[in-house]
């Protein structure tokens, strides 16, 4: 396909892929900043960031620079040899964190979830207690990630049918309910709570006021760990580096992915002082966790979404798009609540057009506007965490006029 249309591209993508996806039928090319244009120079606002990874956008030039510099020194050594980017990485999560003492790197959201979950079964192994903790209590509407572990800690059915035995140990409550946590706890079998401070595939749905808080006096309580899963609203993407600060907690492990490489692939597992000498030599491992190019550009991507200016630009175009939304919503009346923190926002459809996200995503790619559905009905807005004024205005008058576009045809059945 030297010569390929746009069409053959789609074909193959069609005829080849594993059919797991249902992307948008356009072939992105490039992009710059908040913009992005597909193949046949259709040029897109972008308010979905790779899935709220791109937190720089596209094509920052410090990232750009990290990587080529290191492209042409070093890509790989594996872990059975040191190189400096991953340790220097690694140090400066540490610092960052406020709470961590190690740090595992790895390649995905899945990964750092999946060595969560095996350093809690660790540190459970060895507390030695009777009864044995070994369970693992998460949340309804959570997501962690699809490998099998992590996907049986999303409790979520339709991530998880087919799929059986699922491994055992895990516990399922409601979001947001403490009295439901504290009867999955009591038994004394409960070695950790794993939760999203902000659930984002399960709808944009923060942790309410306190909850964070009463989690950590129930795990305390009960001798248990808490783990964060900050890799959707970590990095910068609620206003503060980490999610949970607002919440004033110190968690037991945070696990990071997507913005923390900036587009590059990288995850990691941050351990607090209660777990980082759990796992020694051979417990767990990845022959590419820590790449040097993934690390190389993640600290770039690490001092830059931690530095005040994309913190302050983040609170004031939260406060623009919300507003805009709000907007959106006088004329339209299509939304019951607009919920979330900092540039992590979803806007719940009204009863009338729930189970229409998708086709509302097809309106908005068609007037130049990339955004998010999470789940079928709530709109997510996650862009580049230093958008501008103009692209964050942009962006929201070609989602009015998607929006008024879907109401039209809505109309006309
Ligand atoms: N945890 C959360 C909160 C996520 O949002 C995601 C991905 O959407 C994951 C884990 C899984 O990350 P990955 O897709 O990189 O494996």
């Amino acid at each position: 396909m030297a010569h390929a249309t746009t069409a053959e591209l789609l074909g193959a993508g069609r005829h080849y892929y594993l059919p797991v996806y249902k992307p948008r039928e356009v072939i992105l090319d490039h992009g710059q900043g908040s913009r992005i244009w597909d193949r046949d120079g259709k040029e897109y606002v972008d308010f979905s960031a790779g899935i709220a990874v791109n937190g720089l956008g596209h094509n920052d030039p410090d990232l750009v620079a990290a990587l080529t510099e290191q492209a042409g020194k070093l890509w790989h050594t594996s872990n059975v040899f040191y190189s400096e980017p991953p340790l220097r990485l690694a140090e400066e999560l540490v610092r960052a964190s406020r709470f961590a003492q190690r740090v595992f790197l790895c390649n995905s959201g899945a990964e750092a979830n999946e060595a969560a979950i095996k350093l809690i079964r660790r540190w459970a192994a060895a507390q030695g207690r009777v009864p044995e903790r070994r369970v693992i209590v998460t949340f309804r509407g959570s997501f962690h990630g699809r490998t099998l572990a992590a996907v049986t800690a999303t409790a979520q059915p339709k991530y998880q049918e087919g799929y059986e035995p699922l491994p055992g140990g895990f516990r399922y409550v409601d979001f947001n309910d403490l009295a439901q946590v504290e009867v999955a706890m009591a038994d004394g079998d409960v070695a950790a709570v794993l939760v999203e401070p902000i659930q984002g595939e399960g709808g944009v749905m923060p942790a309410a006021d306190g909850f964070l808080r009463g989690l950590r006096a129930l795990c305390d309580r009960h001798g248990a760990l808490l783990a964060l899963d900050e890799i959707q609203c970590g990095m910068g993407r609620t206003g503060e580096l980490f999610a949970h600060w607002q919440d004033g907690i110190v968690p037991d492990i945070v696990t990071l992915a997507k913005a923390l490489g900036g587009g590059f692939p990288i995850g990691a597992m941050l351990a607090g002082p209660r777990v980082a000498e759990v796992m020694q030599f051979g417990a767990h491992g990845s022959t590419f966790g820590g790449n040097p190019l993934a690390a190389a550009v993640a600290r770039v991507a690490l001092r830059k979404l931690s530095s005040p200016e994309i913190l302050a630009n983040v609170a004031r175009q939260s406060a623009a798009l919300r507003a805009g939304l709000d907007a959106i919503d006088a004329e339209l009346n299509l939304f019951t609540e607009v919920r979330g923190r900092g540039l992590m926002l979803g806007a719940v459809l009204a009863e009338k057009y729930q189970g229409k996200a998708g086709a509302i995503l097809d309106h908005a790619a068609q007037q130049g506007l990339l955004v998010l559905q999470a789940g079928p009905d709530v709109l997510r807005f996650v862009p580049p965490l230093n958008i501008d004024d103009s692209d964050i205005a942009e962006g929201l008058a070609r989602l009015a006029l998607a929006l008024r576009d879907f109401v039209v045809a809505q109309t006309r059945g």
